[in-house]
């Protein structure tokens, strides 16, 4: 479960995050939905631990991870990270991608995860293979695998699938998102489009110039818009 309250973040004295709380529950999909600059990515770099926030704080099952004066390492924080430019490691395995954030186990250990790991993605038989004889939607899988490895409980992901083309996007998303949630990994997705949000979140909060403007069940979120702002943010994406 991650708790994120009143986060705010300025840049030159622009606040691009601004009071921003949010609750994510286990095996649950919530969407950042918002258009472009609105400060999507730069509350999800805060939650990860590379970029700090000015105040606010963000909690872990209950666990303080980070506040104005306190905070965790990102590498220690049980966040899995997937985003659109977050490439594989060109000169490793398949296998030695999916293992590379797995510190914990023996060697056996290890290696029995990320087979299993890659059996879930339907992938096993390219286990010994490199990246570059790999599609770009068996890239992303893989890329999905390898952020499963260390079981973490919480999931960002920042429009992971907008490099893929259509009808596979499709595909690996429903995918991506199903495996997460029988691992019951509670995930937050960024997205600028209503129409992947609709189709993908258990709850959508609506964000618009660092603020979250509105929050709840997708189709209410939809049909009852707040304002004139998030009526026109509706109808352009369409
Ligand atoms: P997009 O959908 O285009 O990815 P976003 O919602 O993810 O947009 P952010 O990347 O969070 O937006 O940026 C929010 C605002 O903060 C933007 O106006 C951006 O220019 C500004 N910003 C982001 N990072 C920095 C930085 N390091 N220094 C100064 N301004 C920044
Ligand atoms: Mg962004």
């Amino acid at each position: 479960r991650l708790e994120i309250k009143n986060l705010q973040r300025a840049y030159g004295g622009r606040a691009v995050v601004d009071d921003v709380s949010l609750k994510i529950m286990p095996g649950q999909v919530t969407c950042l939905l918002g258009p472009s600059g609105c400060g999507k990515s730069t509350t999800l770099r805060m939650i990860a631990g590379v970029e700090m926030q000015d105040s606010g704080t963000i909690h872990v099952d209950g666990k303080l991870i980070c506040d104005t004066v306190f905070r965790v390492p990102p590498e220690r924080r049980e966040i899995g990270l997937m985003f659109q430019d977050f490439a594989l490691f060109p000169h490793l395995s398949v296998a030695d991608n999916v293992g590379f954030g797995l510190k914990t186990g023996n060697k056996a250990e290890r290696r029995a995860r990320i087979e299993e790991l890659l059996e879930r993605v339907d992938l096993l038989r390219f286990i010994d293979g490199y990246p570059h004889q790999l599609s770009g939607g068996e890239q992303q899988r893989v890329a999905l695998a390898r952020a499963l490895a260390p079981r973490p409980k919480i999931m960002l992901m920042d429009e992971p699938f907008s490099g893929l083309d259509n009808r596979l996007r499709d595909d690996i998303r429903d995918e991506t998102l199903g495996i997460l949630k029988e691992e019951g990994t509670a995930v937050l997705l960024v997205t600028h489009e209503p129409e992947e949000a609709m189709r993908m979140a258990d709850e959508i909060a609506l964000m618009r110039d660092g603020r979250i403007v509105q929050q709840g069940a997708p189709y209410n979120v939809y049909t009852r818009p707040v304002d004139r702002a998030s009526v026109a943010f509706f109808s352009d994406a369409n």
